[in-house]
């Protein structure tokens, strides 16, 4: 099924990842369609209907400056210096995500982001078609078949090859399983999420710390609030789908109202529409999705969330998808023969999305129910000081995944043995006074080599 090579290539789904690879390749002279199920959002705005901001991170960025889009899009975002913990008791503090504003991560709106990837997509040259949702593909002849959900018009297309950026409930995947067995496997969390609003103040500004994401962190079960451009706040509220309390034991509007008074008191006076936004707002459903194939020949490959939807807990599931796009193209400039590039492109990303996808799921337990907790605190304390005296050798976690460009499988690696030499110094310990350092010396110098950031 090795297709010749004649730089034509068809996209299904024109979201985060679908507009940047479309970007990409017509600016390296690809003939690019872009097929997407729902409208022009330029035309009757955004219809995408799930978390309204996202957290945007150093990979992302280097992903948007080579379709030179950072300007663009780093006109709305706000930055975020770090988590601002929302302690039950009340007390608020921030722990800063890097070492100063050179470290830091930015909260984007996914409707303004996905227009101007459009736009941009569609000046380098790509065809965006909306309203074609794609419904049933032949891959030996290479035709596809797309539907108008408007009218239930059908429209008939050939294609060379097909770059599935579908999103998690992808039909090009759906497609292909019918073909070989890609080794499909969804592992839903057992919480799913609920979002909220913070509208502006009487004057207009920000009610709270605009720089931040802030949490409100209790346990099984937790807040979280990035702010908008325009002054608001999107409030995600992570509770599980069982037990006390949970979407089973809350299903109303003033059912929530008390749970917020209870157990996030300080944000019930910031979210005045709580109740409206509960009955109005379903939950949606997380999980993650492991393939053990992401291609069929030269005819079709995945790529973001339709090869590797993850939870979102360390904010890098569109942060990984922008690299795929980089390296699908590099690929595809590399090699000669579709087939070779899409292998290639898999070898490069599949270990980097499971390793992502792990420590997303690693994040949440972090999130919910350690960022207030005197272990981790002081295992964070010690993680500053080692970073100080080992520079570019002892690299903080957060720093690797969200600061750096290495592969996510080499911040895996060494978040695993950071990690040990963490918990192994801080053993009993209360503060960072009683630590033996000649001995974390040691481990670092003997485990860590000294770390080369990816160009
Ligand atoms: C609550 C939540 C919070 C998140 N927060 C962050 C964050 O802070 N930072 C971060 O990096 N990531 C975050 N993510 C993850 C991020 O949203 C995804 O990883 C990202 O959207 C993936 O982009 P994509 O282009 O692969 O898929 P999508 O953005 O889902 O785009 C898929 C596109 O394909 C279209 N489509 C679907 N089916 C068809 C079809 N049959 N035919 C044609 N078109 C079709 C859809 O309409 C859509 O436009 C979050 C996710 C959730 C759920």
């Amino acid at each position: 099924m090795n297709v010749a090579r004649d730089k034509s290539i068809t996209l299904i789904g024109a979201g985060l990842a679908g507009a940047l690879l479309a970007t990409l390749l017509a600016r390296r002279g690809w003939q690019v369609d872009v097929y997407e199920k729902r409208g022009d959002p330029r035309v009757k705005g955004y219809e995408g209907g799930r978390s309204i901001n996202l957290a945007l991170a150093e990979r992302g960025r280097n992903a948007l400056r080579q379709a030179d889009a950072d300007d663009e899009v780093m006109v709305h975002a706000v930055m975020m210096r770090g988590r601002m913990v929302h302690f039950a008791d009340g007390r608020q503090q921030l722990q800063r995500y890097g070492r100063d504003d050179s470290e830091v991560i930015w909260s984007i709106h996914r409707g303004d982001l996905n227009i101007t990837l459009l736009d941009l997509a569609e000046q380098a040259g790509a065809r965006v078609h909306f309203h074609r949702r794609l419904d049933t593909t032949d891959f030996e002849t290479g035709s596809a078949r797309f539907v108008d959900e408007r009218d239930g018009g059908r429209h008939d297309i050939d294609f060379e090859a097909l770059v599935g950026a579908d999103g998690a409930g992808s039909s090009l995947r759906a497609a292909m399983i019918e073909q070989v067995d890609l080794g499909e496997r969804v592992d839903f969390l057992d919480h799913a999420y609920k979002e909220l609003e913070i509208p502006p103040s009487d004057d207009g500004s920000f009610r709270i710390e605009p720089n931040a994401l802030h949490i409100w962190p209790r346990g099984h079960y937790m807040c979280i609030a990035l702010p908008n451009d325009e002054n608001t706040f999107t409030v995600t509220l992570f509770l599980p789908n069982h037990g006390d309390p949970s979407f089973e034991s809350i299903t109303t509007g003033a059912q929530a109202s008390a749970m917020f008074l209870r157990d996030f008191a300080d944000a019930v006076p910031l979210i005045p529409q709580l109740e409206a936004d509960w009955e109005r707002n379903p939950p949606g459903v997380l999980g993650t999705l492991y393939l053990d194939r992401w291609h069929i020949g030269g005819r079709a490959v995945l790529l973001g969330d339709a090869a590797h939807a993850m939870v979102p807990f360390h904010g890098q599931g569109m942060n990984c998808a922008f690299e795929d796009c980089v390296a699908l193209a590099r690929q595809l400039e590399a090699h000669a023969d579709m087939a070779d590039a899409f292998a290639a492109f898999e070898a490069e990303r599949r270990p980097n999305a499971a390793a992502i996808q792990h420590m997303a799921l690693e994040n949440y337990l972090e999130m919910r129910d350690r960022v207030d907790d005197p272990d981790f605190l002081l295992q964070r304390e010690l993680e500053h000081v080692l970073q100080e005296r080992h520079p570019g050798r002892f690299v903080p976690h957060y720093s690797m995944v969200s600061f750096m460009l290495i592969p996510y499988a080499t911040a895996l690696a060494r978040s695993e043995i950071q990690r040990s030499i963490l918990v192994e110094a801080t053993r009993d310990r209360q503060s960072l006074q009683s630590i033996d350092w000649e001995s974390v010396d040691a481990q670092v110098l003997a485990r860590l080599d000294v770390l080369v950031d990816a160009a």
